[in-house]
């Protein structure tokens, strides 16, 4: 490119690169908290089924209302407090363009969120020139009130993410704290992502009450990732405003017709995938916990975030060497050099998993 070009891009993209996954091909991948291929025979079928009665030459609904209106009925709230995304991944960049105007003598928006999360709050705000501020969460994986409430008096965010379940954490956090942040910033938005809700004792849609508060969901961590559709749940006032930053056609028309059969139709079939997979959650955990060298933070989501004795790059390559495939968080130092995260899956790739990590601890 040469250099009359370069200088049109945004200088953002000098510090960042692209997304992308390990391509390579493992015998077991534990990396990316996709849910396990669980779904029956006849889920399968009704998927084909209705896949291959889509109109292809036509645009998708560009209001996604048949969709929308069975979000708004599995979850009892209005049809018009709902938003549809590609992926929950989307409606986070529809947010932080729609409520992106800097406060009164800032030039950029500010974005507030915690350390280790999910790591999208932080590219997709970053691209668009945001300042980003993140308070490490506390040593149980718990919000830091102190700490948040410093950075809402110091930095006046525009958004506030909180992923509950946390990712890579896995924990909750407590509700008293999520609420005094609530309070303690209502000029902010306060962004509650329930991507692994599903796999939760507790949810926080409730506190969508708050003016100031809006609700993530996704079909992505239950079996789904494959359609890319999310959720955005909020006031209808912010909803409608959000709506304008969004394409017309944003989500596909399959992806559509499907998500609303996975909620209409086929959600004991996903309640039944849920449940295996808490059930191996549990099974995994305490087999892990019987390895040397390792402590598991009580999981929320459908992974476990580890905690290994050993520097978590080595077991990682240990198990990587053996066709496992998991994540770890050794590039980012400090207490995450011990930590992994590791998806359940099926009871031969959990197996599998233990196996190759008992093999690795005891070498
Ligand atoms: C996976 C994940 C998402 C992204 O979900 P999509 O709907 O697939 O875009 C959002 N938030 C958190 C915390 C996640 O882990």
């Amino acid at each position: 490119m040469n250099s009359t070009l370069r200088a049109l891009l945004r200088s953002e993209l000098a510090e960042l690169s692209s997304y992308v996954p390990d391509a390579a091909s493992y015998a077991v991948r534990l990396d990316a908290n996709e849910a396990p291929p669980l779904l029956s025979e006849s889920a399968l079928a009704r998927l084909s089924e209705l896949a291959s009665s889509t109109a292809w030459q036509r645009y998708p609904d560009a209001r996604a209302v048949a969709l929308r209106e069975a979000v708004a009925s599995r979850l009892s709230i209005a049809v018009d407090e709902v938003l549809v995304g590609a992926g929950s991944d989307e409606i986070i960049n529809l947010l932080l363009t729609a409520l992106g105007n800097p406060r009164p003598g800032d030039s950029a928006a500010t974005i507030l969120t915690t350390t280790p999360t999910f790591v999208m709050y932080r590219l997709s705000a970053r691209v668009r020139g945001q300042r980003v501020v993140e308070v490490p969460l506390d040593d149980t994986w718990d919000l830091s009130l102190a700490g948040m409430l410093r950075a809402i008096d110091m930095c006046r965010p525009n958004l506030v993410f909180i992923a509950a379940p946390n990712n890579p954490t896995g924990t909750l956090p407590s509700v008293e704290r999520v609420e005094a942040v609530i309070d303690a910033a209502p000029d902010s938005v306060i962004v509650l992502d329930e991507a692994y809700v599903d796999y939760a004792s507790r949810d926080l849609l409730a506190l969508r009450r708050h003016e100031n508060v809006v609700v993530l969901r996704t079909l992505s961590k239950v079996g789904f990732a494959a359609l890319r559709v999310g959720f955005l749940i909020g006031r209808p006032s912010l909803v409608s405003e959000v709506d304008k930053v969004r394409s017309p056609y944003n989500v596909p028309a399959v992806s559509q017709r499907l998500g609303r059969a996975v909620l209409e139709e086929l959600w004991p079939d996903v309640r039944v995938l849920i449940d295996q997979v808490v059930s191996e959650r549990q099974r995994v955990t305490l087999g892990l916990q019987a390895l040397p060298g390792l402590s598991v933070a009580e999981s929320h989501g459908n992974f476990l975030w580890v905690r290994t004795e050993r520097l978590a790059g080595e077991v990682f390559e240990g198990l990587r060497s053996r066709g496992v495939l998991v994540r770890s968080f050794h590039g980012r130092g400090g207490r995450l050099a011990h930590q992994l995260r590791i998806t359940v899956g099926t009871a031969q790739e959990n197996d599998a998993l233990l196996t190759a990590l008992g093999e690795v601890l005891t070498s």
